[in-house]
């Protein structure tokens, strides 16, 4: 299996390569050279698989080759070592929770993968120092943090602004130590990635470290996402309803994985991409203008994303044609109000506590449901824990701290402070 840039003026390249490039010398995406829908009899059996066996099946001709099938099992054994429950709160509304990793946010899954994928790789050579440089709006670091510490021949750099991320998300990747580093930009996210974005595209800054990304648009970090959407259709399928999945999207990677486990043969009636007010993807959808913006800043900020980058592969997916993409993708945008007034209402009817991302999510099956049928699933991509400073405010009630937040919030942040790209590139070549 190789992979090809979206912007067509680089070569091809394997599985590994695209893992260790990120991004494609032309600066496109990387995307898989085919799609094989999985056997008929898979999904007809699906119940008798347990969670590593269907990620193994979902993942294989992806990787093909380039991991053997039993390091590759063993990397997916590491990766999903937590559960991924359906939670049934109305009748054709459940969640899928994806919050149950170290990091308690869905992004744990693509950064276990992508570090465990980068460690098999690197044991061949030993020689080769990477830095993996990542600019976050609040999870991604974290779960980066977590998911590549530890590991040899990688040095981890976060940037992140100050200010804009939760207490818990703070802790989360600036007081681990080891091999990851925190940044501290004053600035907004936007300017985070501009200035990683510069950076990868520095030559002269190229010649002192290996710079690689590791953020949504990694296939290694992207395409462990579809094992999601199989895992609540195991749980759902005896429902014998077809399913709708509401993903709360923000670079609009957890979509695109749905949507690429559609092309796989998974039974799915229709994506809802639910947003905050930074509505680019609902906007083009109803009036075929694709706008970028700076972001805006929510309550649900891990989705304040002016630009999203995997837009553009679920156009691939889709041809580039704009009909066939509507069929199947609805995209509806709520504000901070409207949250909030979800998360209560939520609590008030099923005695359920969502983060803010959540209730996005079941907003927009709301409204899709508003003229159509099914059983709706919303992806709760966050433990309400994240995002504390919402939602203790909103619902008048306190949280109680899980196991794995209890571990970092009473330890020392390690966070250097730069405001300019300047900085950013002393700090490396340091
Ligand atoms: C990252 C994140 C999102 C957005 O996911 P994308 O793949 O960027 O669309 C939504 N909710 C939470 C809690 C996140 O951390």
């Amino acid at each position: 299996m190789n992979f090809y840039s979206l912007n067509k003026k680089a070569p091809n390249v394997s599985f590994k390569d695209a893992v260790i490039k990120g991004l494609a010398p032309d600066k496109g995406l990387y995307f898989p050279e085919s799609i094989t829908a999985l056997e008929k009899d898979f999904f007809n059996h699906i119940e008798y698989f347990s969670n590593n066996e269907i990620a193994f099946e979902v993942i294989k001709q992806f990787v093909a080759d380039e991991i053997p099938e039993k390091e590759l099992k063993e990397i997916i054994a590491e990766t999903l070592s937590f559960e991924f429950p359906v939670v049934e709160l109305e009748e054709n509304i459940s969640t899928l929770e994806l919050f149950h990793g170290p990091t308690m946010a869905f992004k744990d899954v693509g950064a276990r993968f992508m570090a465990r994928c980068f460690g098999y790789f690197n044991k061949e050579k030993t020689d080769t120092q990477v830095t993996v440089l990542v600019a976050t709006s609040g999870d991604t670091g974290g779960a980066v943090a977590s998911g590549f510490l530890g590991v040899e021949g990688v040095d981890v750099v976060i940037l992140y602004p100050s200010g804009k991320v939760s207490d818990v998300q703070e802790k989360q990747l600036t007081t681990l130590g080891k091999n990851i580093k925190a940044l501290e930009v004053n600035g907004t996210f936007d300017d985070c990635q501009a200035m990683v974005k510069k950076a990868f595209l520095d030559e002269d800054l190229k010649s002192y470290r290996n710079l690689t990304s590791a953020n949504s648009i990694n296939v290694a970090r992207w395409l462990p996402q579809m094992f999601y959407f199989f895992f609540a259709y195991k749980q759902l399928k005896s429902k014998h309803k077809d399913l709708v999945f509401s993903v709360p999207s923000g670079n609009f990677g957890n979509i695109c994985a749905g949507i690429m486990a559609q092309q796989l043969g998974l039974p799915v009636k229709q994506f809802i991409a639910s947003t905050n007010v930074n509505d680019i993807v609902p906007e083009y959808l109803k009036t075929g203008i694709y706008s970028p913006k700076p972001s805006k800043q929510t309550i649900s900020n891990a989705m304040d994303v002016g630009d999203p980058s995997n837009f553009i592969r679920i156009q691939e997916i889709y041809k580039n044609n704009d009909t066939t993409l509507k069929q199947h993708l609805s995209s509806y945008s709520f504000t901070d109000k409207e949250t909030k007034e979800a998360m209560v209402k939520i609590k008030e009817t099923s005695n359920y506590i969502t983060d803010p991302h959540g209730a996005v999510g079941y907003l927009g099956l709301k409204e899709y449901f508003k003229e159509n049928e099914g059983q709706g699933v919303f992806l709760e991509t966050a433990h309400p824990v994240k995002f504390l400073d919402v939602v203790e405010p909103v619902l008048g009630e306190t949280i109680e701290y899980p196991q794995q937040i209890k571990e970092v919030i009473h330890k020392e942040k390690h966070a250097e402070v730069i405001s300019t790209y300047s900085e950013l590139v002393s700090f490396l070549k340091k």
